[in-house]
């Protein structure tokens, strides 16, 4: 068995929540469990595609007053959409990776009352990186799909999703004056329940640096315009892992937690 499908045969049925700031990857982390058959249930695109797909409704109206704004959508709108999704046959069948939920207290206690998760990945990630991965690398998302594409990763033709072929957009809420809002809810509101987590022993840290005196080889780092990517942690510079090596480290820990 090649180490792909060992990995798959680990997860059936495993309920995973990545968690980490805005821009830190959990989209992209989440399509490389996807990969190995989770179900992924991201609740930006949940909410993405309510508005989409019902733009007139009163709820549309509601959800998008918050997302302009960058502001969390309220607990009564979120909650009920992803619970419903979490009851789907091929969620309980599979197991689901979280993506984007829980956000606040009340969503993270009402999950673990009525679910079981096994694991939360925890995406620890350079404050530094996180404007430039939202903002700075013109940060695009399949309208279709959800994919997601940057600079660092960029889509084989210009504006075309290579998962879906649907179109390529810019999200309306990637903007500076949102993404300092973001974050600043993700490390009041989100980051308030992660002791929780963490008390239940069932966290992981899943970093994307690269230790400086660790080797590494070059085509696993991040590289813009051909260059490897430094990036200032902690007053130091360091290297980070592109999606190649994220992918790798993340099998690593999976490997490690469920055997
Ligand atoms: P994301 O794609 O996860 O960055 O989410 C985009 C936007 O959708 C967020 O900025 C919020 O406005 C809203 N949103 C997504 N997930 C949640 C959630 N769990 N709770 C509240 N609002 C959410």
């Amino acid at each position: 068995m090649d180490r792909k499908e060992r990995i798959k045969a680990i997860l059936k049925g495993k309920n995973i929540i990545i968690f980490g700031p805005p821009g830190s990857g959990k989209g992209a982390r989440s399509e490389e469990l996807k990969d190995v058959c989770l179900v992924h249930v991201a609740s930006g695109i949940a909410l993405r595609t309510k508005v989409r797909d019902d733009p007139d409704s009163v709820l549309t109206h509601r959800a998008l007053s918050f997302m302009k704004r960058g502001a969390l959508v309220p607990d009564d709108i979120v909650v009920p959409i992803i619970l419903e999704y979490l009851q789907k046959p091929q969620c309980i069948k599979n197991g689901y990776v979280l993506d984007g939920f829980p956000r606040t207290k009340t969503q993270c206690d009402i999950l673990l009352s009525e679910t079981n998760i096994d694991l939360v990945l925890y995406l620890v990630v350079p404050r530094d990186f996180l404007f430039f991965g939202v903002i700075g690398c013109n940060r695009l998302s399949c309208v279709s799909c959800g994919s997601g594409y940057s600079d660092f990763d960029p889509p084989k033709n210009a504006g075309v999703c290579d998962n879906c072929g649907g179109n390529l957009e810019k999200r309306v809420d990637d903007t500076a004056a949102t993404i300092e809002n973001r974050l600043k809810l993700y490390e009041e509101q989100t980051m308030s329940f992660f002791p929780d987590l963490e008390k239940k022993g069932i966290v992981k840290r899943l970093p994307i640096t690269v230790k400086n005196e660790e080797e590494i080889e070059d085509k696993y780092l991040k590289k813009l315009g051909g260059e490897v990517y430094w990036i200032k942690d902690n007053g130091g510079k360091v290297r980070m892992l592109n999606k190649e090596g994220m992918k790798r480290r993340l099998y690593a820990v999976l490997e490690e937690y469920f055997q």
